[in-house]
């Protein structure tokens, strides 16, 4: 059990024993929220640095420094599917978002399908939310976040080579075997996929049909069950 809080700091470390410059935003949630005190331990990480335990330096309210004390994690080459999802309701939205950076997603392609109700995303809010996810789960590196676009255009741009597991409700579909390292999930939005996007997904080269069960599920849902699904099957365990 680790108690010390986990920062992302989304800049470059300086070498050991000297200071990361924390930011208002950073040490309201230390020094208030969390109540930690000047010397204080703390973990700050990122991509490129890997895990360190910090001791805090409270210089002002606003201000202070996460001396480094010692690298606890090297950095790691991240490994996870890419959830290709619609955009739901702002809430459910968000459980995507959380609950996949919990479960490992690298990248979140967010796409507009026929029956998408949102065509608009809060790019800054996505990250922020991921991050959040990424200090609590203890992951080093923070998802990344595509722009939204089309189902279609996803479709047209996606690698033959890369199995893109698309989750559709009501097909009888094979049961999955052994899943390759490198993969995609496609979940649909609250209103299901098209029948003209279901023929488009059942004759792609990449799309290998899942079923996640007789019940029909929340999108949001959805996600969290196809996800716990393909990484049991995972070659590569995520
Ligand atoms: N409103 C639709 C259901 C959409 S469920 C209807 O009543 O038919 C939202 C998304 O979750 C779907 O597009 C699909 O990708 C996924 N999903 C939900 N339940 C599923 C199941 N049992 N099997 C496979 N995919 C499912």
């Amino acid at each position: 059990m680790q108690d010390a809080p986990r920062l992302y700091l989304d800049l470059p470390f300086p070498p050991q024993g000297e200071g990361v410059a924390l930011d208002a935003d950073q040490m309201r949630y230390l020094a208030t929220v969390l109540r930690l005190q000047n010397g204080d331990t703390l973990h700050v990480f990122n991509e490129a640095a890997g895990e360190w335990e910090a001791r805090l330096e409270i210089q002002r309210k606003d201000r202070g420094q996460a001396l480094l004390v010692a690298q606890v994690r090297a950095p790691e080459q991240p490994i996870g599917p890419v959830l290709v999802f619609a955009p739901l309701k702002r809430d459910a939205t968000d459980l995507v978002l959380r609950m996949g950076t919990e479960m490992g997603v690298t990248r979140f392609c967010p796409v507009i399908t026929e029956r998408t109700n949102t065509h608009r995303i809060n790019a800054e809010r996505f990250r922020a939310i991921a991050i959040e996810a990424a200090e609590q789960c203890e992951r080093l590196d923070i998802p990344l976040i595509d722009p939204l676009r089309p189902l279609t255009q996803l479709l047209a741009e996606w690698q033959g080579s890369r199995a893109l597991y698309a989750a559709l409700e009501r097909q009888e579909s094979e049961s999955v075997g052994v899943v390759p390292g490198d993969y995609g999930l496609l979940i649909g939005p609250e209103g299901g996929f098209s029948e003209t996007e279901r023929r488009l997904l059942n004759t792609h080269e990449a799309i290998i049909p899942i079923s996640l069960g007789k019940r029909i599920l929340r999108a949001d849902t959805a996600v969290v069950a196809g996800l716990a699904q393909l990484a049991f099957r995972s070659s590569q365990s995520i």
